[in-house]
């Protein structure tokens, strides 16, 4: 479907694993299949950057991270069955890569966070292999960082980078990585680490995962600015529709 012309497929998580086993298990790709999350702050990013845009276009999966896309899907008559975020994806895709052998790599967060990270799904999943870890702050050292990723061979590269340098730094590099997959997975690191803590069970279920985001870091409330103009706009689509 199309949320204000930016494309979200209609998949539930049991869907979009299966789809990325298939590309998983696909032999010979050349090129990494990239995974968007994305949230209602990305559509309005998408709607201004023609080349995220396109990116979406050209993914091989758009999921609808935030409870706002679910909410833009009801109102467009097109009601999705759940979110699919980068976290559940990252952790789904982690228990099946620990049982069918996936190597994965995390790229991304501040030094010594995706060591943390790693650390913990390989205690949740034993079992996995990960291929390799690096922060994501390599700006000076790119062409090494990618080098890196590439000669580990890895399947599924995780880069947590945050919206939209990681959609376009992975569509940018995707015949280099080597790698199968790619999913940009934005603060997962922080929160698979515990340096972040993700809203409890109960307040993802009201959907107010978002007001949690916003109490425990005050500091990001300039993107939710973006929450607001996305929900107009998709008020004023939902008219034009009728
Ligand atoms: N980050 C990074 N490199 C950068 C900028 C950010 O690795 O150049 C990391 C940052 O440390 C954090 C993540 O990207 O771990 C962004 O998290 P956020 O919750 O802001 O993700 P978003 O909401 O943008 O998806």
């Amino acid at each position: 479907m199309r949320i204000l012309g930016i494309r979200v497929d209609e998949y539930d998580m049991q869907a979009a694993l299966a789809r990325l086993t298939k590309l998983l298990e696909q032999p010979g790709q050349k090129e990494a299949a990239q995974v968007v999350t994305i949230n209602p702050e990305g559509v309005m990013l998408a709607k201004a950057d023609p080349e995220l845009q396109r990116i979406a276009e050209q993914a091989a999966l758009v999921t609808a991270d935030g409870t706002g896309i679910l909410w833009a899907a009801e109102k467009l008559g097109k009601p999705l069955k759940e979110r699919v975020t980068g976290i559940d994806l990252l952790e789904k895709l982690a228990e099946q890569a620990a049982k069918k052998g996936w190597k994965v790599y995390l790229l991304g967060a501040k030094p010594g966070i995706a060591e943390q990270a790693a650390a913990e799904l390989c205690c949740r999943y034993p079992g996995l292999q990960i291929a390799g870890m690096e922060n994501g702050y390599f700006r000076d050292r790119e062409e090494a960082v990618i080098e890196a990723i590439r000669r580990t061979e890895a399947d599924i590269l995780f880069a947590a980078l945050g919206m939209p340098f990681q959609e376009h730094w992975l569509y940018q590099h995707r015949k280099e990585l080597g790698c199968r997959v790619s999913i940009g997975v934005g603060g997962s690191f922080d929160v698979l680490a515990g340096t972040v803590k993700r809203a409890p069970r109960l307040w993802q279920k009201l959907r107010l995962e978002w007001l949690w985001r916003l109490l425990s870091d005050p500091k990001r409330w300039r993107r939710y600015l973006a929450i607001p103009r996305f929900m107009q706009a998709v008020l004023r689509e939902k008219k034009q529709l009728r």
